[in-house]
This record gives structure tokens, sequence and C-alpha cells, in this order.
């Protein structure tokens, strides 16, 4: 840089929402996925920070249930720095900022410190909480005020003790950060005058998928939260609206409610269908067992690119082929206008939308979405002499190319990409197989298969994970997790994503084990 000054990034304060990621604002989304710099809450969701650009800076000042991590002076100086270096800071706290979260403490510092600012709100725990237990907090029958409170005391004091006959005279109470001094808030309700017999609900991790509800009268709440070891972060919720809940909680009627399942799938494909799973009220555990790569020698595809107009036909047998192929071609200064004339062929539908989404069309899908549909799709054709590309993993089965090559076709494989065992995510997959709380494993490739396995070296743990039962998403799929000992449960009859999350869904709707956990 010169030596000219530069002016002050701006400091977003964003609400990121109760728990859930999807429940973000777009405006906060659009600011996490420019962001510099981000410093999060404990609160915020870890995954809405895989939204920030790969080379933005991570801050994590979390403060959990009491314990003292990062100072509230800290986090001020933090961003008054790095937004002086012209940098564009998310701070990203749970909730909405502006509630029980000092969002107001760290705009003031920030307007002392001349540094522009800007707050956007987000879902708070309440709101969360509500929806997500069927509690809706107003109604015409029976609840016209709410009240929002905190049952933990200000540092200041200047707001001393809430007034708690305010408190117990609202129709609807919910109180924050009542866990620990649970007892001690209930008692001063009653005191206050609040009966007994109020319902109440107390509802833990709202909108997550370990999200826990646990509902009585004011009297006997403390017991009950006691004897199901509630734990932070949760809060409370009292009023005759809590009856309501029981024709209202759609969560634990969704099908995959309290499930939990695990993806194998490497990060950059998982997307869809981790999604499609949470949707329908699954906890799923992102376990990718591999991670794609470049080649090691990218040669064999750079001279493939240089002679395209050479080749009577492509072959995409994956989607993970597709974005490097194309990201290739391009910083090789082509582009689809080198392919022109060339047939283009994909194994299956998501491969064949990833390729059309570049402007290409695809000309023929095989009816199975296998490597063998494939060689069917190709003895239509003639092959003596023709000229196929075959874009694809640096190791792969095969049976494509040796049919390809004995029915006469001249063909070139060039790896595009390759897969490297990975070990993200194998800690939270082993510490729910501790707990005896998976209820399936799903693999969509064959190599996802032996590289998972892989991951269960221990001779207890080796056997623990093959009681679990597998989807997969095909038969050369199922065929390999049997050949490695898992129990296969599940393969749909068409071998896509989407016809896996439905025989998932079938699987559970009619399996009798696993009995999802009451809420
Ligand atoms: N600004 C936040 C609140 C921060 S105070 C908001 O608007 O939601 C932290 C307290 O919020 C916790 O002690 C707990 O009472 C509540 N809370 C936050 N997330 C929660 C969740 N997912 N489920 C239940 N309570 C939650």
């Amino acid at each position: 840089m010169s030596g000219r000054r530069h002016r002050p990034g701006t400091v977003h304060l964003v609400g990121a929402g109760p728990g859930d990621p999807g429940l973000i604002t777009r405006r906060g989304q659009d600011l996490l996925s420019r962001a510099d710099v981000v410093v999060a809450d404990a609160l915020a969701s870890p995954e809405l920070l895989d939204l920030a650009p790969k080379s933005a800076e991570r801050i994590n000042a979390g403060k959990r249930g009491g314990r003292q991590s990062v100072r509230q002076e800290t986090v001020n100086r933090l961003l008054i720095d790095r937004a002086r270096r012209g940098l564009l800071v998310v701070r990203l706290k749970g909730g909405d900022p502006s509630l029980f979260g000092r969002g107001g403490e760290e705009a003031e510092a920030l307007r002392r410190a001349r540094i522009p600012f800007t707050v956007v709100p987000g879902v708070t725990a309440a709101l969360g909480a509500a929806a997500w237990a069927g509690i809706p907090l107003t109604d015409r029958r029976h609840a016209s005020t709410v009240v929002f409170a905190t049952g933990h005391p200000g540092p200041a004091r200047s707001t001393g003790d809430p007034d708690w006959e305010l408190l117990a005279r609202a129709d609807t109470l919910v109180l924050y950060m009542g866990v620990r001094r649970l007892a001690v808030l209930v008692g001063r309700l009653l005191r206050a005058g609040m009966s007994p017999a109020t319902s109440v609900a107390l509802v833990r991790c709202a909108t997550l998928p370990e999200q826990e509800v646990v509902s009585g009268r004011l009297g006997d709440i403390v017991s009950r939260a006691r004897a199901a070891g509630v734990r932070p972060p949760a809060l409370l919720i009292a009023g005759r609206v809590v009856r309501l809940r029981r024709g209202l909680d759609w969560v634990s009627r969704l099908p995959l409610h309290g499930r939990t399942i695990v993806v194998t799938r490497p990060r950059e494909q998982a997307g869809p269908f981790v999604e499609d799973l949470r949707a329908r009220g699954a906890r799923v555990l992102l376990a990718p067992s591999i991670e794609l790569r470049p080649p090691r020698n990218r040669a064999p595809l750079d001279r493939a690119m240089r002679r395209l107009t050479s080749y009577d036909s492509i072959i995409f047998t994956s989607v993970n082929g597709v974005t490097p192929f194309f990201a290739r071609l391009l910083e090789m200064r082509r582009d689809v206008r080198d392919l022109k004339g060339i047939t283009v062929l994909a194994i299956g539908p998501a491969t064949a939308a990833a390729v059309e989404a570049r402007g290409l069309r695809v000309e023929a899908l095989p009816e199975d979405y296998r490597a063998e549909g494939l060689v069917s799709l190709m003895r239509k054709r003639p092959l003596r002499g023709a000229r196929v590309l075959v874009p694809r993993a640096a190791v792969a089965r095969d049976l494509l190319i040796t049919e390809l090559r004995r029915r006469g076709a001249v063909v070139d494989v060039v790896p595009v990409y390759r897969t490297v065992p990975t070990r993200a995510g194998a800690e939270q997959v082993r510490a729910a197989l501790r707990q005896g709380r998976l209820d399936l494993i799903t693999f969509t490739s064959s190599s996802a298969v032996a590289s998972f396995a892989r991951l269960f070296r221990g001779r207890i743990e080796a056997r623990l994970i093959r009681r679990v039962p597998v989807a997969a998403i095909g038969p050369i799929t199922a065929a390999t997790a049997r050949r490695e000992r898992f129990r296969v449960a599940v393969v749909p009859r068409v071998s896509t994503v989407p016809d896996l999350s439905r025989a998932v869904l079938r699987y559970f709707k009619n399996s009798p084990s696993g009995t999802p956990r009451a809420s």
C-alpha cells in the first residue's frame, strides 16, 4: 500500500438466527459471502462460516455458559482494528444482535471510534423456539402480550432486578438464559404471583436437530428439567399458548425426525442431499471420506484440450469431472466453441445438468446411470476408429474404457481430478456411534465406501459401524459396501441422489427399528 491511509471498512452487526443456518437473512448471507473478516459468537452456526470466502479471516469470539472467553473489550478492539485496515467486517451474533447480545454496546464502541456500521436483524431465539416447538406466542383466544426477558442480571446493574410482577403478569413470557438459574428464576415468578399451574416449555437448542422440549407447569418444571438434564442454551416459554403445542408440534412429525444419518459425499457435492434430509427432520453428520483435488499430472488433460477438435465424443462420468474440466478449458483460453461438433454424453442427470449449465447440450443419457449403461448407449454408435475423450478421476472403474476399446474406439482417459482421503467429520460420527445414535450411513460411490471403512480401524469400532444400516446409491456401490461387510438396507431402483433420498424416506417409514427420540 502507498502512504495514503485508506478509508475504514464497515462493520456489519449481523443476526445469525437461532441455530438452523437457513434462518439467516438474505442480506446477512450476502454480507458474509463478501466478508474479509468474520467475528462469530459461540451461538452462531458454524455452517454459516462456510458462507464466507475461503480467504476470509475467521475469529471465534465465543462466550459459552458463563465461561470467560474473549472479553467484550477485546472484541470491540478487534472490530475497530480490522475496520481501520479497510476490511469488510461481519460481526456474526446469535439470534438478533439487539436482543440480550450486547449489540448496542458494540455499536456504541464503533461509533466512538468513527467506524461506519450497519445492523442486520436476525431471528431471535424466542421466535425460533416458538416456531420449532409449535407455540404461537400470541393467540386471539389466549394471549395478546408477550414479554421477552433475560434471567441473567446485567453487569452494570443499572436496570436492577427485572420487575418480576410485570413478568408474572404477561400473557406469554419468554425467559432467555434461564437454565443454570432456573430454580431461582421460577421461585421469583411464583413469589411475584404467577400461578404454579401455568403451562411452560423449556426449549433447548431451538431449530437445531438436537432440539429438546421439556414441558410442564411452572410448579414442576425445575424437577422435570433436572430429570431431563437440560443444559444451555435453552429458554423458557410460559403462558396458556404453550398448551397449543400439542396440536401444532410439526417438528416431531417430520418423517426423519430423531434420525441421525451420515453423508459421506465430498463436501463440494453434498449440498442438495444434506438439505433434503435436513428438511425432512434428520440430523445429518457430514463425514466426507474423500476430498477432491487437482490431478498430480495435468499434462494429459492439457494435451487433450489442445486437440479437442480431433475427438468424436466426450463422456463425463461424474459431476466432479465437469467443473475442473471447464475451469481448465477457460484457463487455457478456450471455451465451448472448441467443442463444436463433438458428441457429449453424461452418466446421469446430475452430470448432464452440470454440463448443460455450461451451455453445452448433452446428447444422451444411459437408462441406468452406470458405466454399463454408457457402454450400451455407445453400442448404438459406430465405434470402430471413433476417438473418445473421458475426463474423470485419476483412479476409477475401467469397465467403460475396456469395453469401448474392445469395440475399436480410440479412448483417451485423462485425469481431471483425484480423490484423497480425509478425516473431516469422522470424530462426530465416532461420538454418535459410541452413543448408539447412528441410524443410517449413506454411500454415493464405491470409493467412498472403502475410505469411510478405513476411518474405523479399532476392533470394536469396526464392528459397531457395520451394525449400522447402509443406504447405497446403486448396485455397484451396494456390492462394494457388502464386500466391506456393511449391512446394506437401502438401494434405490434408479441411481440418483433424489431417488436415494426417497428410498431413505421409505425405509424409515417402514422401519420398525430405531425409535425417534421423544421431544
Ligand atoms: N441475541 C440472542 C440471544 C443471546 S443471549 C438472540 O436474539 O437470540 C443467549 C441466550 O439465548 C441463551 O442463554 C438462551 O437462553 C437463548 N438462546 C439462544 N439460542 C438458543 C437456541 N437455539 N435455543 C434456545 N435458546 C437459545
